[in-house]
């Protein structure tokens, strides 16, 4: 019986997650659920799941969460200390929380040494170096459950990265992939979050339709595969088939396919050595008989450019472009800026942030703290 954790637990990643573990009762014992203020749900999948521990993010929240779980005999708690607690429960912990919530979490994991499905992209673009440095001494597992970092680590194979001459990360190209710029700049919420492959949250969604999302993954397979910016390409392949791939140095390429449900991802770390077997629709390749590449629109798609920069500036860049990002895709899906504002507000917090990244994860977040601030004053002349 493996042992499992799963942060955000309610969230899209953490569904998915559920019905492959829900599925092997034979195989996962879950230890600890959790969630931000989705209390009904979390209570729910608490029961199903007969975990030991259900964790609410919103301490305020605690006592409806009692109430919902009483009489179960599954403990209850609350708050950023709760959330470490169940971190470090398993044997495996699925990091789904979204944002930089989840770093402190998923840090709690790292520092004692635990192995980490990792979906939450934003801890690790917030404090890579810290995060691999400290996995380094603690012995700790990072194994990717983004799609693409997850097609990248099955086409490795275990092999060096240094047989490696460059990673492919293919991109759908999100729902704006032929939009026009003035289109673009008027885009709702409502198109930016209607993907043309997958179903994900909506913050993930808005980050597909600026292209952020692929930006905030170049960095992400920087720490992951201790790779330079320049060895990492981006290539637009709106069928979402193949999921990544790796070029060494022989000139072999190798790709990972599969059909654009995260079950296939997931279901391969929550295996990992092993496989086993998921609901995912099997590709159907006569069905799908051409697979289309292109480049992408680095005018159309400005977070492109951002996120190449920032990891050629280091120290606190990639995190001011995940903070500023995560406030301004929020204003945006609250309909308090336009689309094409995103971008922009990003850029001029990279302009104004040119610090080191801070020595420990209290100090991080302090900083990411800071860069949200500026963010949201800077928001007040951009809101419409
Ligand atoms: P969702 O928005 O669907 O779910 C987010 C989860 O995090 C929910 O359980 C939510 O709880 C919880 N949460 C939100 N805010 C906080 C907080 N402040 N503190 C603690 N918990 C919180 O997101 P996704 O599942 O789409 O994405 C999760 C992560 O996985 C993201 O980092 C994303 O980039 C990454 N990812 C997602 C993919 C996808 O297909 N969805 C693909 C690849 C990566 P509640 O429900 O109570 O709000």
């Amino acid at each position: 019986m493996k042992k499992i954790a799963i942060l955000g637990a309610t969230g899209s990643i953490g569904t998915s997650t559920l019905d492959l573990v829900e599925a092997a009762p034979e195989r996962f014992e879950v230890t600890a659920v959790t969630a931000s203020s989705n209390i009904a749900e979390l209570a729910a999948i608490a029961r199903r799941t007969r975990a030991s521990l259900a964790v609410i993010a919103d301490d305020s929240r605690l006592g409806e969460l009692q109430a919902a779980l009483a009489g179960t005999g599954i403990r209850v708690a609350a708050g950023e200390g709760a959330l470490a607690e169940a971190a470090v429960s398993a044997d495996l912990v699925i990091a789904a929380i979204v944002g930089t919530a989840g770093l402190a979490p998923v840090m709690a994991a790292v520092r004692a040494g635990r192995t980490i499905g990792l979906a939450n992209k934003e801890a690790l673009v917030s404090a890579g170096a810290l995060m691999i440095e400290e996995a380094r001494r603690s012995g700790a597992v990072l194994l990717p459950i983004d799609s693409e970092h997850n097609a990248i680590f099955q086409c490795l194979a275990g092999q060096d990265c240094d047989k490696v001459a460059r990673l492919i990360l293919t991109a759908s190209g999100g729902p704006f992939r032929t939009l026009s710029a003035a289109d673009m700049a008027r885009a709702t919420p409502a198109q930016a979050v209607a993907h043309p492959n997958w179903s994900m949250g909506a913050k993930i969604s808005v980050d597909s339709a600026t292209m952020m999302n692929k930006g905030l993954e170049l960095i992400e397979a920087h720490h992951l595969f201790a790779l330079p910016e320049e060895r990492i390409d981006i290539v637009v392949h709106p069928q979402s088939v193949i999921h990544s791939l790796v070029e060494y140095a022989d000139g072999s390429m190798l790709a990972q396919l599969g059909s654009p449900d995260m079950r296939v991802p997931i279901g391969h770390i929550l295996a990992w050595p092993e496989r086993m077997a998921t609901k995912a629709r099997r590709l159907d390749l006569l069905e799908i008989a051409r697979l289309d590449f292109e480049a992408p629109d680095p005018g159309r798609f400005p977070a492109l450019r951002l996120a190449r920069e920032t990891l050629r500036r280091g120290g606190a860049a990639p995190l001011t472009l995940n903070a500023s990002n995560e406030v301004a895709v929020e204003a945006f899906l609250r309909g308090a800026i336009h689309f094409g504002d995103i971008a922009a507000i990003v850029e001029e917090q990279l302009d104004r942030m040119d610090q080191p990244l801070p020595p420990s994860i209290d100090d991080v977040l302090a900083l990411d703290s800071e860069v949200r601030r500026t963010t949201r004053e800077a928001l007040k002349v951009t809101a419409h």
